[in-house]
């Protein structure tokens, strides 16, 4: 999910009396004991998030990471889940950034340039913050953050169209530290199609294609969160790289084409690769979905109406808005149902498959019992608590990630060894 505006609700003084150590929820009934087992193998991992969209506000509406965001909202009225305190508070150690171009720059130009926006705006906050914040390209680099104590923030492109169409672009891209692009966002471009757009291309075109070897041959992973099942299909045969999805779920729990089915999760076991489970209510549980989609259908009479009425007054419209859902409440699964579809991937493809990409400040809602980038141990407490051991519950932290990352990065040295012998061949006739 994603949002055309951000901002926040500049009430300041009503939130400087939030605690400021009233950090983690703890579950309810927990068992004391198995709790701070969870908080110890949380501290020691490494935790690699595959995709936080923090960087729109940031560069939208000035959101400095250091404000304390908890009660904040973001322009549209849903709230913040990231600052610096709620990172560290998280435990995680790679903390992907999304670069995330939304399809209106297709039509009214301006990707590329969008994209090096919140590259710059990301690198500015590890600028400001030295001793918190690094940036991170390699897994040497994350190895290193995790050993200074620090949060690295890696980049990753959200929409292909970011490239406009260019192989070029794509190497600047991953030279400015861009190191996965999600193919698609939600509409398809001209070289791959979208979970909820038309195709085009029948999954990739032939660029399509070039663009993932030439992925492969630079190292940066390929994203299939988004994109169709035959794009995801497609990428499958080209690439010589394990693959991400970077913040989708599993469509053999919920039901929801922005979820990967069961097909495809056997497939990235074989390439090697991770799916990385989004905490979105409504990829998590098709309940949710459903009752989203009916609520939306009813209120829309009044929510027009009252798009109207505030029309110049932002926040007024929120506060209404958020009034309204609540008289009209839906179903809310807990954050225990992000492990159902950790236990999935687990029983189709294997535990080593699987990882975690919250999607926090990309949606507009979180489970039942979490309430941000802070309530992380939240899911290592429910994995021990189903039995997973520590090694289990650290590969799909961070441990499967880091391997299939690894891996691209071994195929880039010898792709680009490849590619730059046939030049120095072709020179030497
Ligand atoms: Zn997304």
């Amino acid at each position: 999910m994603k949002k055309l505006l951000y901002s926040f609700l500049l009430c300041a003084f009503a939130f400087s009396f939030i605690n400021q150590t009233s950090a983690q929820t703890m579950p309810k009934d927990a068992d004391q004991r198995l709790w701070q087992k969870a908080l110890k193998i949380h501290k020691r991992a490494i935790i690699i998030d595959g995709h936080n969209d923090i960087p729109s506000p940031m560069y939208d509406d000035d959101f400095d990471l250091a404000t304390d965001s908890r009660g904040l909202f973001h322009k549209d009225g849903d709230p913040f889940h990231t600052d610096l305190q709620r990172l560290k508070q998280s435990g995680i150690t790679g903390e992907f950034f999304s670069i995330y171009v939304s399809a209106n720059f297709v039509k009214n130009g301006g990707s590329a340039r969008h994209a090096m926006d919140l590259i710059d705006v990301t690198y500015r906050a590890t600028e400001k913050y030295p001793n918190q914040l690094m940036p991170c390209t390699t897994t040497a680099d994350i190895r290193r953050a995790k050993r200074q104590g620090k949060i690295c923030a890696l980049m990753g492109i959200e929409g292909g169209h970011a490239i406009e169409d260019s192989l070029n672009a794509l190497r600047d891209f991953y030279r400015l530290g861009i190191r996965y692009m999600t193919l698609t966002h939600n509409n398809t471009n001209n070289w791959a199609d979208a979970h909820r757009d038309t195709p085009k291309n029948n999954g990739l075109s032939d660029f399509g294609k070039e663009v993932v070897r030439e992925m492969n041959r630079l190292g940066m992973l390929i994203d299939i969160s988004h994109v169709s099942e035959k794009t995801m299909s497609d990428v499958l045969d080209v690439s010589t790289a394990p693959i991400i999805a970077s913040h989708s779920s599993a469509r053999g729990v919920a039901n929801h084409t922005r979820n990967v089915p069961d097909n495809i999760l056997k497939r990235i076991a074989q390439n090697g690769g991770v799916v990385m489970i989004n905490f979105y209510p409504a990829f998590l549980d098709e309940r949710t979905n459903t009752e989203e989609n009916e609520r939306s259908k009813k209120l829309k009479p009044q929510l027009d109406a009252l798009r109207e009425q505030y029309k110049n007054d932002q926040q007024a419209y929120n506060t209404a808005e958020r009034k309204l859902f609540a008289e009209n409440p839906i179903y809310m699964p807990s954050y225990t149902r992000i492990v159902d579809h950790i236990d999935h991937i687990k029983q189709v493809a294997g535990i080593d498959y699987v990882g975690i990409g919250s999607d926090y400040d990309g949606v507009p809602f979180l489970p039942v019992g979490m309430n941000g980038a802070e309530d992380l141990p939240l899911v290592t407490y429910e994995m021990l608590r189903r039995g997973y051991s520590e090694t289990d519950v650290r590969k799909v932290l961070g441990e499967n990630f880091l391997r299939a990352f690894a891996q691209a990065e071994k195929v880039a040295r010898i792709e680009s060894r490849k590619i730059s012998g046939e030049g120095i061949l072709k020179k030497i006739k």
